[in-house]
């Protein structure tokens, strides 16, 4: 069956279509700037040239219908008609305490998903609008939901309890969520298949690290707790996101900086992270490792504070789960960062990790980065969410 995965944002959509016999991607590309003047459809059909597309779309109907019109033309088109998209999954931001697993979408999971839009304002409302648009064009196509915040809801509760009054929980569902969990689900089970052992009898920690940054516990198969909280901001430093600060540094700029509430969160969501703490210098880590290569102080001060929080965390959930087996690097820089990778181990001596520099110095490939000797496996394991949703996709059609 083809499946059309569809990942979209307030103004942009990414799309892939994908066989699920051979879990190859026949097509991808990314509507950008919708609604917003100078509109642009990127398309890459597999092997072939990339093309960019400067055309008007005034909402998301208008980009679903050219990403169909772009995967049926007769030039660069993958399919011949839209009967060949056996059904559509859809990456959705926050399924809540509702959603522990992909659902099949009808009018009440649309009802469900719309009762979560509080906890994720700002990319709940902008998936359901790529449903909604999905199904107006292809009305009789089946539409599978997969949810970032779903793997996690396996967490226990001492895991995902805030401590804060619990009427905040009661009255309002405060507590940990976390996010990435297609991706933190794909990696973990990932490894188990590489190392050719069973998912169920390992413990392994994900270190999801782009732009976004998180880390995830797995233990037995089942996830136990994960750095993303409420929100995305929670846990690792990111690229722009502080993750985990003393809140009461909120107050404290509020009052020296004469700033309101909403501003300091868009400081906290998009001027922190490395990007902050590198005095400006970048949020992209191939900046800061070419800084670091040139012994800029502001690049190693960014590279050193993001990799040590990294391995706190990951001390932290050798504790939840009374050891680790794997620990897998993701995404961005996981999977092309060196650097990075190297700097985390070096505080790993008492898991008995030992890197494997010739290995590590791999990107973007399936690899143990550690010697046979190391008593701990670390390994670099691209994520493929797409292929994750198009895999519950077709499971749920
Ligand atoms: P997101 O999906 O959250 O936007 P990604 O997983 O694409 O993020 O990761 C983006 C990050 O990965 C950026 O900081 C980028 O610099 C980093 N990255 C991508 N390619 C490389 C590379 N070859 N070397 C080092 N870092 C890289």
């Amino acid at each position: 069956m083809k499946i059309l995965v569809i990942n979209c944002g307030s103004s942009s959509l990414k799309f892939q279509l994908i066989d699920s016999e051979s879990e190859k991607c026949l097509a991808k590309g990314l509507c950008e700037r919708i609604g917003i003047a100078g509109s642009m459809i990127t398309y890459a059909p597999a092997g072939g040239e990339k093309e960019k597309t400067e055309t008007p779309m005034p909402d998301h109907t208008e980009a679903i219908r050219l990403v169909l019109e772009a995967l049926t033309g007769p030039e660069t088109g993958v399919v011949k008609s839209l009967d060949e998209i056996g059904a559509v999954g859809h990456r959705v931001v926050h399924g809540g305490e509702k959603f522990a697993e992909s659902v099949l979408i009808d009018e009440d999971v649309l009802r469900a998903v719309e009762e979560c839009n509080d906890l994720a304002p700002l990319h709940n409302p902008a998936n359901l609008i790529g449903i909604n648009a999905c199904r107006k064009l292809m009305p009789g196509t089946p539409m599978v939901a997969v949810f970032d915040t779903a793997f996690h809801q396996t967490m226990p509760e001492e895991a995902y309890m805030y401590g804060l009054p619990y009427e905040y929980y009661r009255k309002y569902k405060i507590r940990r969520y976390g996010f990435h969990g297609t991706s933190h689900s794909y990696v973990s089970r990932r490894a188990a298949e590489i190392l050719g052992k069973n998912y169920e009898d390992l413990k392994i920690i994900v270190c999801h690290l782009g732009n976004g940054a998180s880390v995830s516990a797995v233990k037995n198969g089942r996830c136990v707790d994960t750095s993303m909280g409420l929100t995305p901001l929670e846990g690792l430093i990111m690229g722009t996101r502080s993750g985990d600060i003393d809140p009461a540094i909120i107050e404290f700029i509020a009052h020296r900086e004469n700033k309101s509430i909403d501003e300091i969160m868009a400081v906290l969501n998009k001027k922190s992270g490395v990007l902050g703490l590198s005095d400006n210098l970048s949020s992209d880590f191939r900046d800061l490792e070419a800084g670091y290569n040139g012994g800029d102080a502001n690049a190693v001060r960014a590279m050193r504070t993001f990799s040590y929080r990294v391995a706190k965390y990951i001390g932290a959930y050798t504790a939840a789960m009374n050891g680790v087996d794997v620990i897998c690097f993701t995404a961005g820089v996981g999977e092309n960062g060196p650097l990075v990778r190297s700097f985390v181990c070096e505080y790993l001596g008492y898991l008995g990790v030992a890197l494997d520099p010739e290995a590590n110095r791999m990107r973007g490939t399936e690899t143990v980065i550690t010697t046979p000797e190391s008593r701990t496996v670390v390994m670099s394991i691209p994520t493929n969410e797409e292929l994750a949703i198009a895999r519950e996709t077709l499971r749920l059609v």
